[in-house]
């Protein structure tokens, strides 16, 4: 093979540690799940009727990445910089157009992720009808922690974040409005899921803002835990 001679040093490769192994999982793209709680689809103003509705999704590109644990500078352009806490699924096997009977086989494993937001820069964009890129898609705001390897359908368990040690989110995995399979099996119909995919699966209610100096601690019963300290903005 040709070495390929480029202009500067490519990218790397955006990575995270796996439980009990020494390799690291190489992450492909990272899709999110908007309202998928009803009680923070009704905080947002934005109530979802299952019936009649299908779930959407923005991304988020994979240089946002940022593993569990780290401190990140308070982001540049927002006055309003808000925590959502979220299941994390790791793809792990391709999947284009699968059923939601075959979707369990495409999960590698879980993990406990922020999906950190400039909420008023998704808002504005919002109610403009604008893309939500400003408000999501920025440098470190997708936080996850280790992977843990399982192919299980999680269907149940609490998750929950504190803020400083003050709880601000809590829930349950069954107050899903799109379960597991279902949103693995629908996003397949507009994507080939390929291994190293992550869905960050929703938001329960609770969310809000931080401010520099804050530390937020993040925990779902039977996957684990993800930690961020706000740091300074730059
Ligand atoms: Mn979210």
């Amino acid at each position: 093979m040709t070495q390929a001679n480029y202009l500067w040093t490519p990218p790397p490769v955006y990575s995270l540690p796996v439980r009990g192994s020494d390799a690291r999982l190489p992450v492909a793209r990272i899709f999110c799940v908007g309202r998928n709680y009803h009680a923070h689809a009704v905080e947002m103003g934005a109530p979802v009727d299952k019936a009649a509705a299908r779930p959407f999704y923005f991304t988020k590109s994979v240089s946002t990445l940022v593993e569990s644990g780290a401190t990140v500078a308070y982001p540049p352009g927002t006055e309003n910089y808000h925590y959502e806490m979220e299941l994390v699924v790791a793809i792990g096997k391709p999947g284009f157009r699968v059923s939601e009977g075959d979707a369990p086989s495409l999960i590698y494993g879980y993990a406990a992720g922020l999906d950190m937001t400039r909420r008023d820069l998704q808002l504005v964009a919002r109610d403009k009808g604008r893309p939500w890129d400003l408000g999501k898609d920025f440098e470190q705001s997708a936080v996850c922690s280790e992977i843990v390897p399982s192919n299980a359908v999680l269907a149940e368990g609490a998750i929950s974040l504190a803020v400083n040690g003050e709880t601000k989110q809590s829930s349950d995995l069954s107050m899903l409005i799109w379960n597991i399979p279902e949103i693995i099996a629908d996003l397949s119909q507009f994507y080939h899921l390929q291994p190293g995919d992550l869905i960050y699966t929703g938001t329960p209610e609770g969310v809000g803002a931080v401010t520099p100096g804050d530390r937020i601690t993040g925990r779902i019963d039977g996957v684990g835990e993800v930690a961020l300290t706000i740091g300074k903005p730059e």
